[in-house]
């Protein structure tokens, strides 16, 4: 599906197509590419069908300016809720767990007139940048399906990317939406912490965590973002901001634009592929007519160092629940067995090791005599990063950064897997920007060549909170001036 939503919206709402028809159809190709990508952990056939009926009908019965994404067929990462089906995050742990409700940010596209095609694949409760952590198994990059499509929310840039969907919905903690659009070739944006309601996506790490899209262009994700932003009474960390319609002068470029570049983004990690392409970015800024100031983001250097900490502390705490009794896989204990070995083999048997290791690692920097050492001075570190940032914003005046996505393209499926530390450093541009609640978008910005493959690079431009109006007319001004993303992954060879 190549249409952007609002001529998807619009035809359906001009009845020149069904809803039903694009639902068959996305479901159509979202299957044939099944086998080569593995971007879904469950394929929603007659529950689709059902959405787009009823759109059909809301849509007859005169409800259609209502309706702003009419037909469009949507994914949801399988960490956010829907009241049908079942809600994996990837893991063992609730293979077979039902949710009761449907998580807000699905429930507004639902009745927007979105249809829910499916549930995308994982690392396991959001915690990789691969995928490869699922339970079920890694989904593949379709410029290259030996390789991965980032994560955590790799099945959701998989399938965008591969033209399966036009939208998808993601969550950020430090990076999993930003890091596989760029792997991937497409836009994802995280919106500043608070701007959508996480009421219904399974905490990893709360007051990171934040729900955004992934599409093929900046207008669509401008479009989604005016349909699911919002304050949320089911949500306290919400927040009450107007919600902006940013998708009416988007193509109004930013005047007397200010790009800050940091120094910290040349670093020798980055691919040489992504080094051209960040130069090349920059130099796109400075023809359309924008002052590059260099800056200095000092604390970018102790980024990872510090999520590392605040994510998995907050991690072992959310993820207590699942416990066989309260929440998730119960193991089976023998006769003569009690409480304890239940709750040891459950987890045991529920979590992959990754989760394991955050877990332990985030139960050790918050014990006592620890706390102070680990958990505490990340917290310090945590608001240094923001003050770079706010200095960057207000002392210099940056209407945004730009910084890669990710410091390397698409890497091979089992490179990075056995090495942790190699995975963490898939987060060096991109952690930082959680840990300031701050909104970060990526979008194609260009192509790197590895053993005869062509890979998308993405770059990354962050903002001011609650500047994504603004940062999303940035983000269109270098589409325009330079469209990498309108090259499309080729089709399986048959
Ligand atoms: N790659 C990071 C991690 O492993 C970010 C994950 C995310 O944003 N959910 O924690």
């Amino acid at each position: 599906m190549n249409d952007s939503l609002s001529s998807i919206g619009m035809a359906v709402r001009d009845r020149r197509v069904s809803a039903v028809e694009l639902a068959r159809r996305a479901l159509e190709s979202v299957r044939s590419d099944e086998p080569r990508l593995k971007a879904y952990l469950q394929v929603f056939d007659d529950e689709a069908i059902r959405q787009a009926q009823a759109v059909d009908e809301r849509i007859a019965c005169g409800e259609g300016d209502s309706l702003p994404l009419a037909g469009v067929p949507v994914a949801i990462k399988d960490n956010i809720c829907l009241s049908w089906g079942r809600t994996t995050c990837a893991s063992r742990m609730l293979e077979q767990y039902e949710s009761p409700f449907t998580a807000t940010a699905a429930q507004k596209l639902i009745d927007a007139g979105a249809i829910i095609v499916g549930k995308t694949n994982l690392d396991e409760f959001a915690m990789g940048s691969s995928t490869e952590n699922s339970a079920f198994g890694p989904s593949r990059n379709p410029w290259d399906p030996s390789r991965v499509p980032g994560g955590s929310s790799g099945g959701s840039a998989a399938t965008v990317a591969a033209r399966g969907v036009p939208l998808a919905l993601g969550s950020d903690t430090g990076g999993s939406i930003r890091q596989p659009a760029g792997l991937c070739g497409i836009v994802g944006i995280k919106p500043t912490y608070g701007r959508i309601s996480r009421y219904g996506l399974v905490a990893f790490a709360s007051s990171l965590d934040q729900i955004g899209t992934l599409t093929a262009t900046v207008e669509d994700a401008a479009l989604a973002l005016e349909v699911i932003c919002g304050p949320d009474p089911l949500d306290s960390t919400s927040a009450n901001h107007t919600v902006e319609r940013f998708s009416h002068d988007l193509d109004r470029p930013v005047t007397g634009l200010v790009i800050g570049v940091p120094r910290q983004a040349s670093n020798t990690a980055n691919h040489p592929g992504v080094a051209r392409a960040f130069e090349e970015a920059v130099k796109t800024y400075q023809k359309l007519g924008a002052r590059i100031v260099e800056i200095d983001l000092p604390m970018t250097d102790y980024g990872i160092a510090a999520y590392y900490i605040v994510a998995p502390a907050e991690a072992s705490s959310n993820l207590a629940r699942f416990d066989g009794i309260r929440y998730g896989h119960r193991a089976r204990i023998g006769a003569g067995e009690g409480l304890l070995e239940l709750y040891n083999r459950s987890r045991a048997e529920g979590f992959c090791p990754e989760v394991k290791r955050r877990i332990m690692l985030g139960t050790h920097v918050l014990s006592s005599g620890y706390y102070d050492a680990y958990y505490n001075t990340a917290l310090k570190v945590r608001r240094k990063i923001k003050a770079d940032y706010d200095a960057a914003f207000i002392a210099e005046g940056c209407h945004a950064i730009l910084m890669p996505a990710a410091p390397g393209p698409a890497f091979r499926i089992g490179e990075k897997v056995d090495d942790p530390l190699a995975m963490y450093l898939e987060d060096l541009y991109t952690v930082g920007v959680n840990l300031a609640g701050l909104p970060g978008i990526t979008v194609p910005g260009g192509f790197a060549q590895i053993d005869g493959t062509r890979l998308p690079v993405g770059m990354q431009l962050v903002g001011p909170a609650w500047s994504e109006g603004q940062l999303l007319r940035i983000a269109r001004m270098f589409e325009h001036e330079c469209p990498h993303g309108a090259e499309r992954p080729k089709p399986a060879a048959v």
